[in-house]
């Protein structure tokens, strides 16, 4: 098959970890006969550098024109990089916050998972851990609390702040097909996170959920409140596949469940639309303090192509094989700095990229 993909480098660290990115996809469709030709498309510090703003309508264009989008990080030191003299809609993270509204990407998927070899980088207890976990968090993005209207009063002297948590079917029940969709690529269960006992919009979540669930009869529904969810998460994290949940409650769930893995560069993420388009890029950002020196752990961005020759490509025996292989490289003990523990041996970016790309 032949696919177009958008290659957004970014800063800092950002190219040196898609060219990792890259030279697996090259592998992939050099194994399985796929044609890939990739769209270069400047976002944040390199494009204010290049054209004055952080995001042109070209590289929106560009980006629509695309199957799907691999992006590595955007952004420089906050204190030093001249970018952030800039007022705030022209700086680096203006670009991204605006792609993803132009490109109407509502769901963030962030996978959690516990790799063996890496299992002394967990901060939980060995018999919690049992056989590890894998879990994947979808997080409604462009709705509830934060898009809410919001307003700060003053009367007789005492302020007075409201935010307001608004959700539509309509944006429940896209997401929740997303979940169960997924869900059906793994393990087959979805867990709906909310505060029915407390909120309206969480009722009337709770309630499109399982309508949507009605259409998936081989996926097993559960409901729980997010305190315990958050529990849950370091009490018995192996419980968990798909974890389905708000914008705000997945935006404080996400970061839990991904500190329980205890490793920053081993993290992807999707943002994704009602199309099989989504962009994928690392959780982490651009790592100013590293650029340029070959340090970088690419295994979060080859993680995201991973996901996004499954979601967007439908290329799933594709992606197994790059975990595959990202495992393998682990258990060969092959460390980048962020992850190196004793007995392994240190290797820079590059050599991380070529070392599992061998193993495809
Ligand atoms: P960061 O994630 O870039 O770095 C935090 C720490 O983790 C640093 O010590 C860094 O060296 C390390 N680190 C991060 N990724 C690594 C990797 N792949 N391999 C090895 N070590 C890694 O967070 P920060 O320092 O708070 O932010 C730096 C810049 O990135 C800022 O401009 C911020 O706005 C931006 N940012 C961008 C995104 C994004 O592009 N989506 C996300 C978060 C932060």
């Amino acid at each position: 098959m032949e696919y177009k993909i958008g290659s957004i480098a970014g800063d800092g660290i950002g190219p040196e970890i898609v060219r990792e990115a890259r030279k697996i996809i090259d592998r992939i469709a050099e194994k399985y006969g796929h044609k890939i030709k990739y769209e270069d498309i400047l976002l944040g510090g390199a494009s204010i550098d290049a054209t004055g703003v952080p995001l042109t309508e070209e590289a929106v264009a560009q980006a629509k024109s695309c199957n799907c989008v691999l992006m590595g990080s955007i952004g420089g030191d906050t204190s030093t990089s001249p970018w952030y003299r800039l007022a705030p809609n022209l700086r680096p993270e203006a670009g991204l916050l605006g792609i993803r509204k132009a490109l109407n990407l509502f769901a963030n998927l962030r996978p959690a998972v516990l790799y063996d070899e890496l299992a002394s980088a967990c901060p939980l207890k060995e018999e919690i851990i049992g056989d590890g976990f894998d879990m994947l968090i979808m997080r409604e993005l462009t709705g509830g609390l934060y898009f809410g209207e919001r307003r700060t009063v003053e009367e007789n002297g005492k302020k007075t702040a409201v935010d307001t948590l608004t959700y539509s079917e309509d944006e429940i029940r896209r997401i929740a097909v997303k979940a169960f969709d997924i869900a059906g690529k793994r393990r087959r269960k979805v867990t709906s996170v909310d505060k029915a006992n407390v909120l309206d919009s969480s009722r009337l979540w709770r309630q499109v959920v399982e309508e949507v669930a009605k259409d998936y009869p081989d996926i097993a529904l559960e409901h729980m409140l997010v305190d315990n969810c958050a529990m849950q998460l370091v009490r018995d994290p192996g419980q968990f596949d798909v974890i389905l949940t708000e914008n705000m409650f997945g935006d404080i769930l996400s970061d839990e469940a991904s500190m329980v893995t205890g490793s920053i560069g081993m993290l992807a993420s999707a943002s994704l639309n009602d199309t099989k388009f989504g962009l994928y890029e690392p959780s982490h950002g651009s790592a100013p303090d590293i650029a340029g020196q070959n340090k970088a752990n690419p295994i979060a961005t080859i993680l995201s192509a991973a996901m996004m020759l499954r979601f967007s490509l439908d290329l799933d025996k594709e992606a197994d094989d790059i975990e595959r292989a990202v495992k393998e490289t682990l258990a060969s003990g092959y460390r980048t700095g962020d992850i190196l523990s004793d007995g392994c041996q240190l290797v820079g970016c590059s050599e991380m990229g070529s070392l599992i790309a061998e193993r495809i």
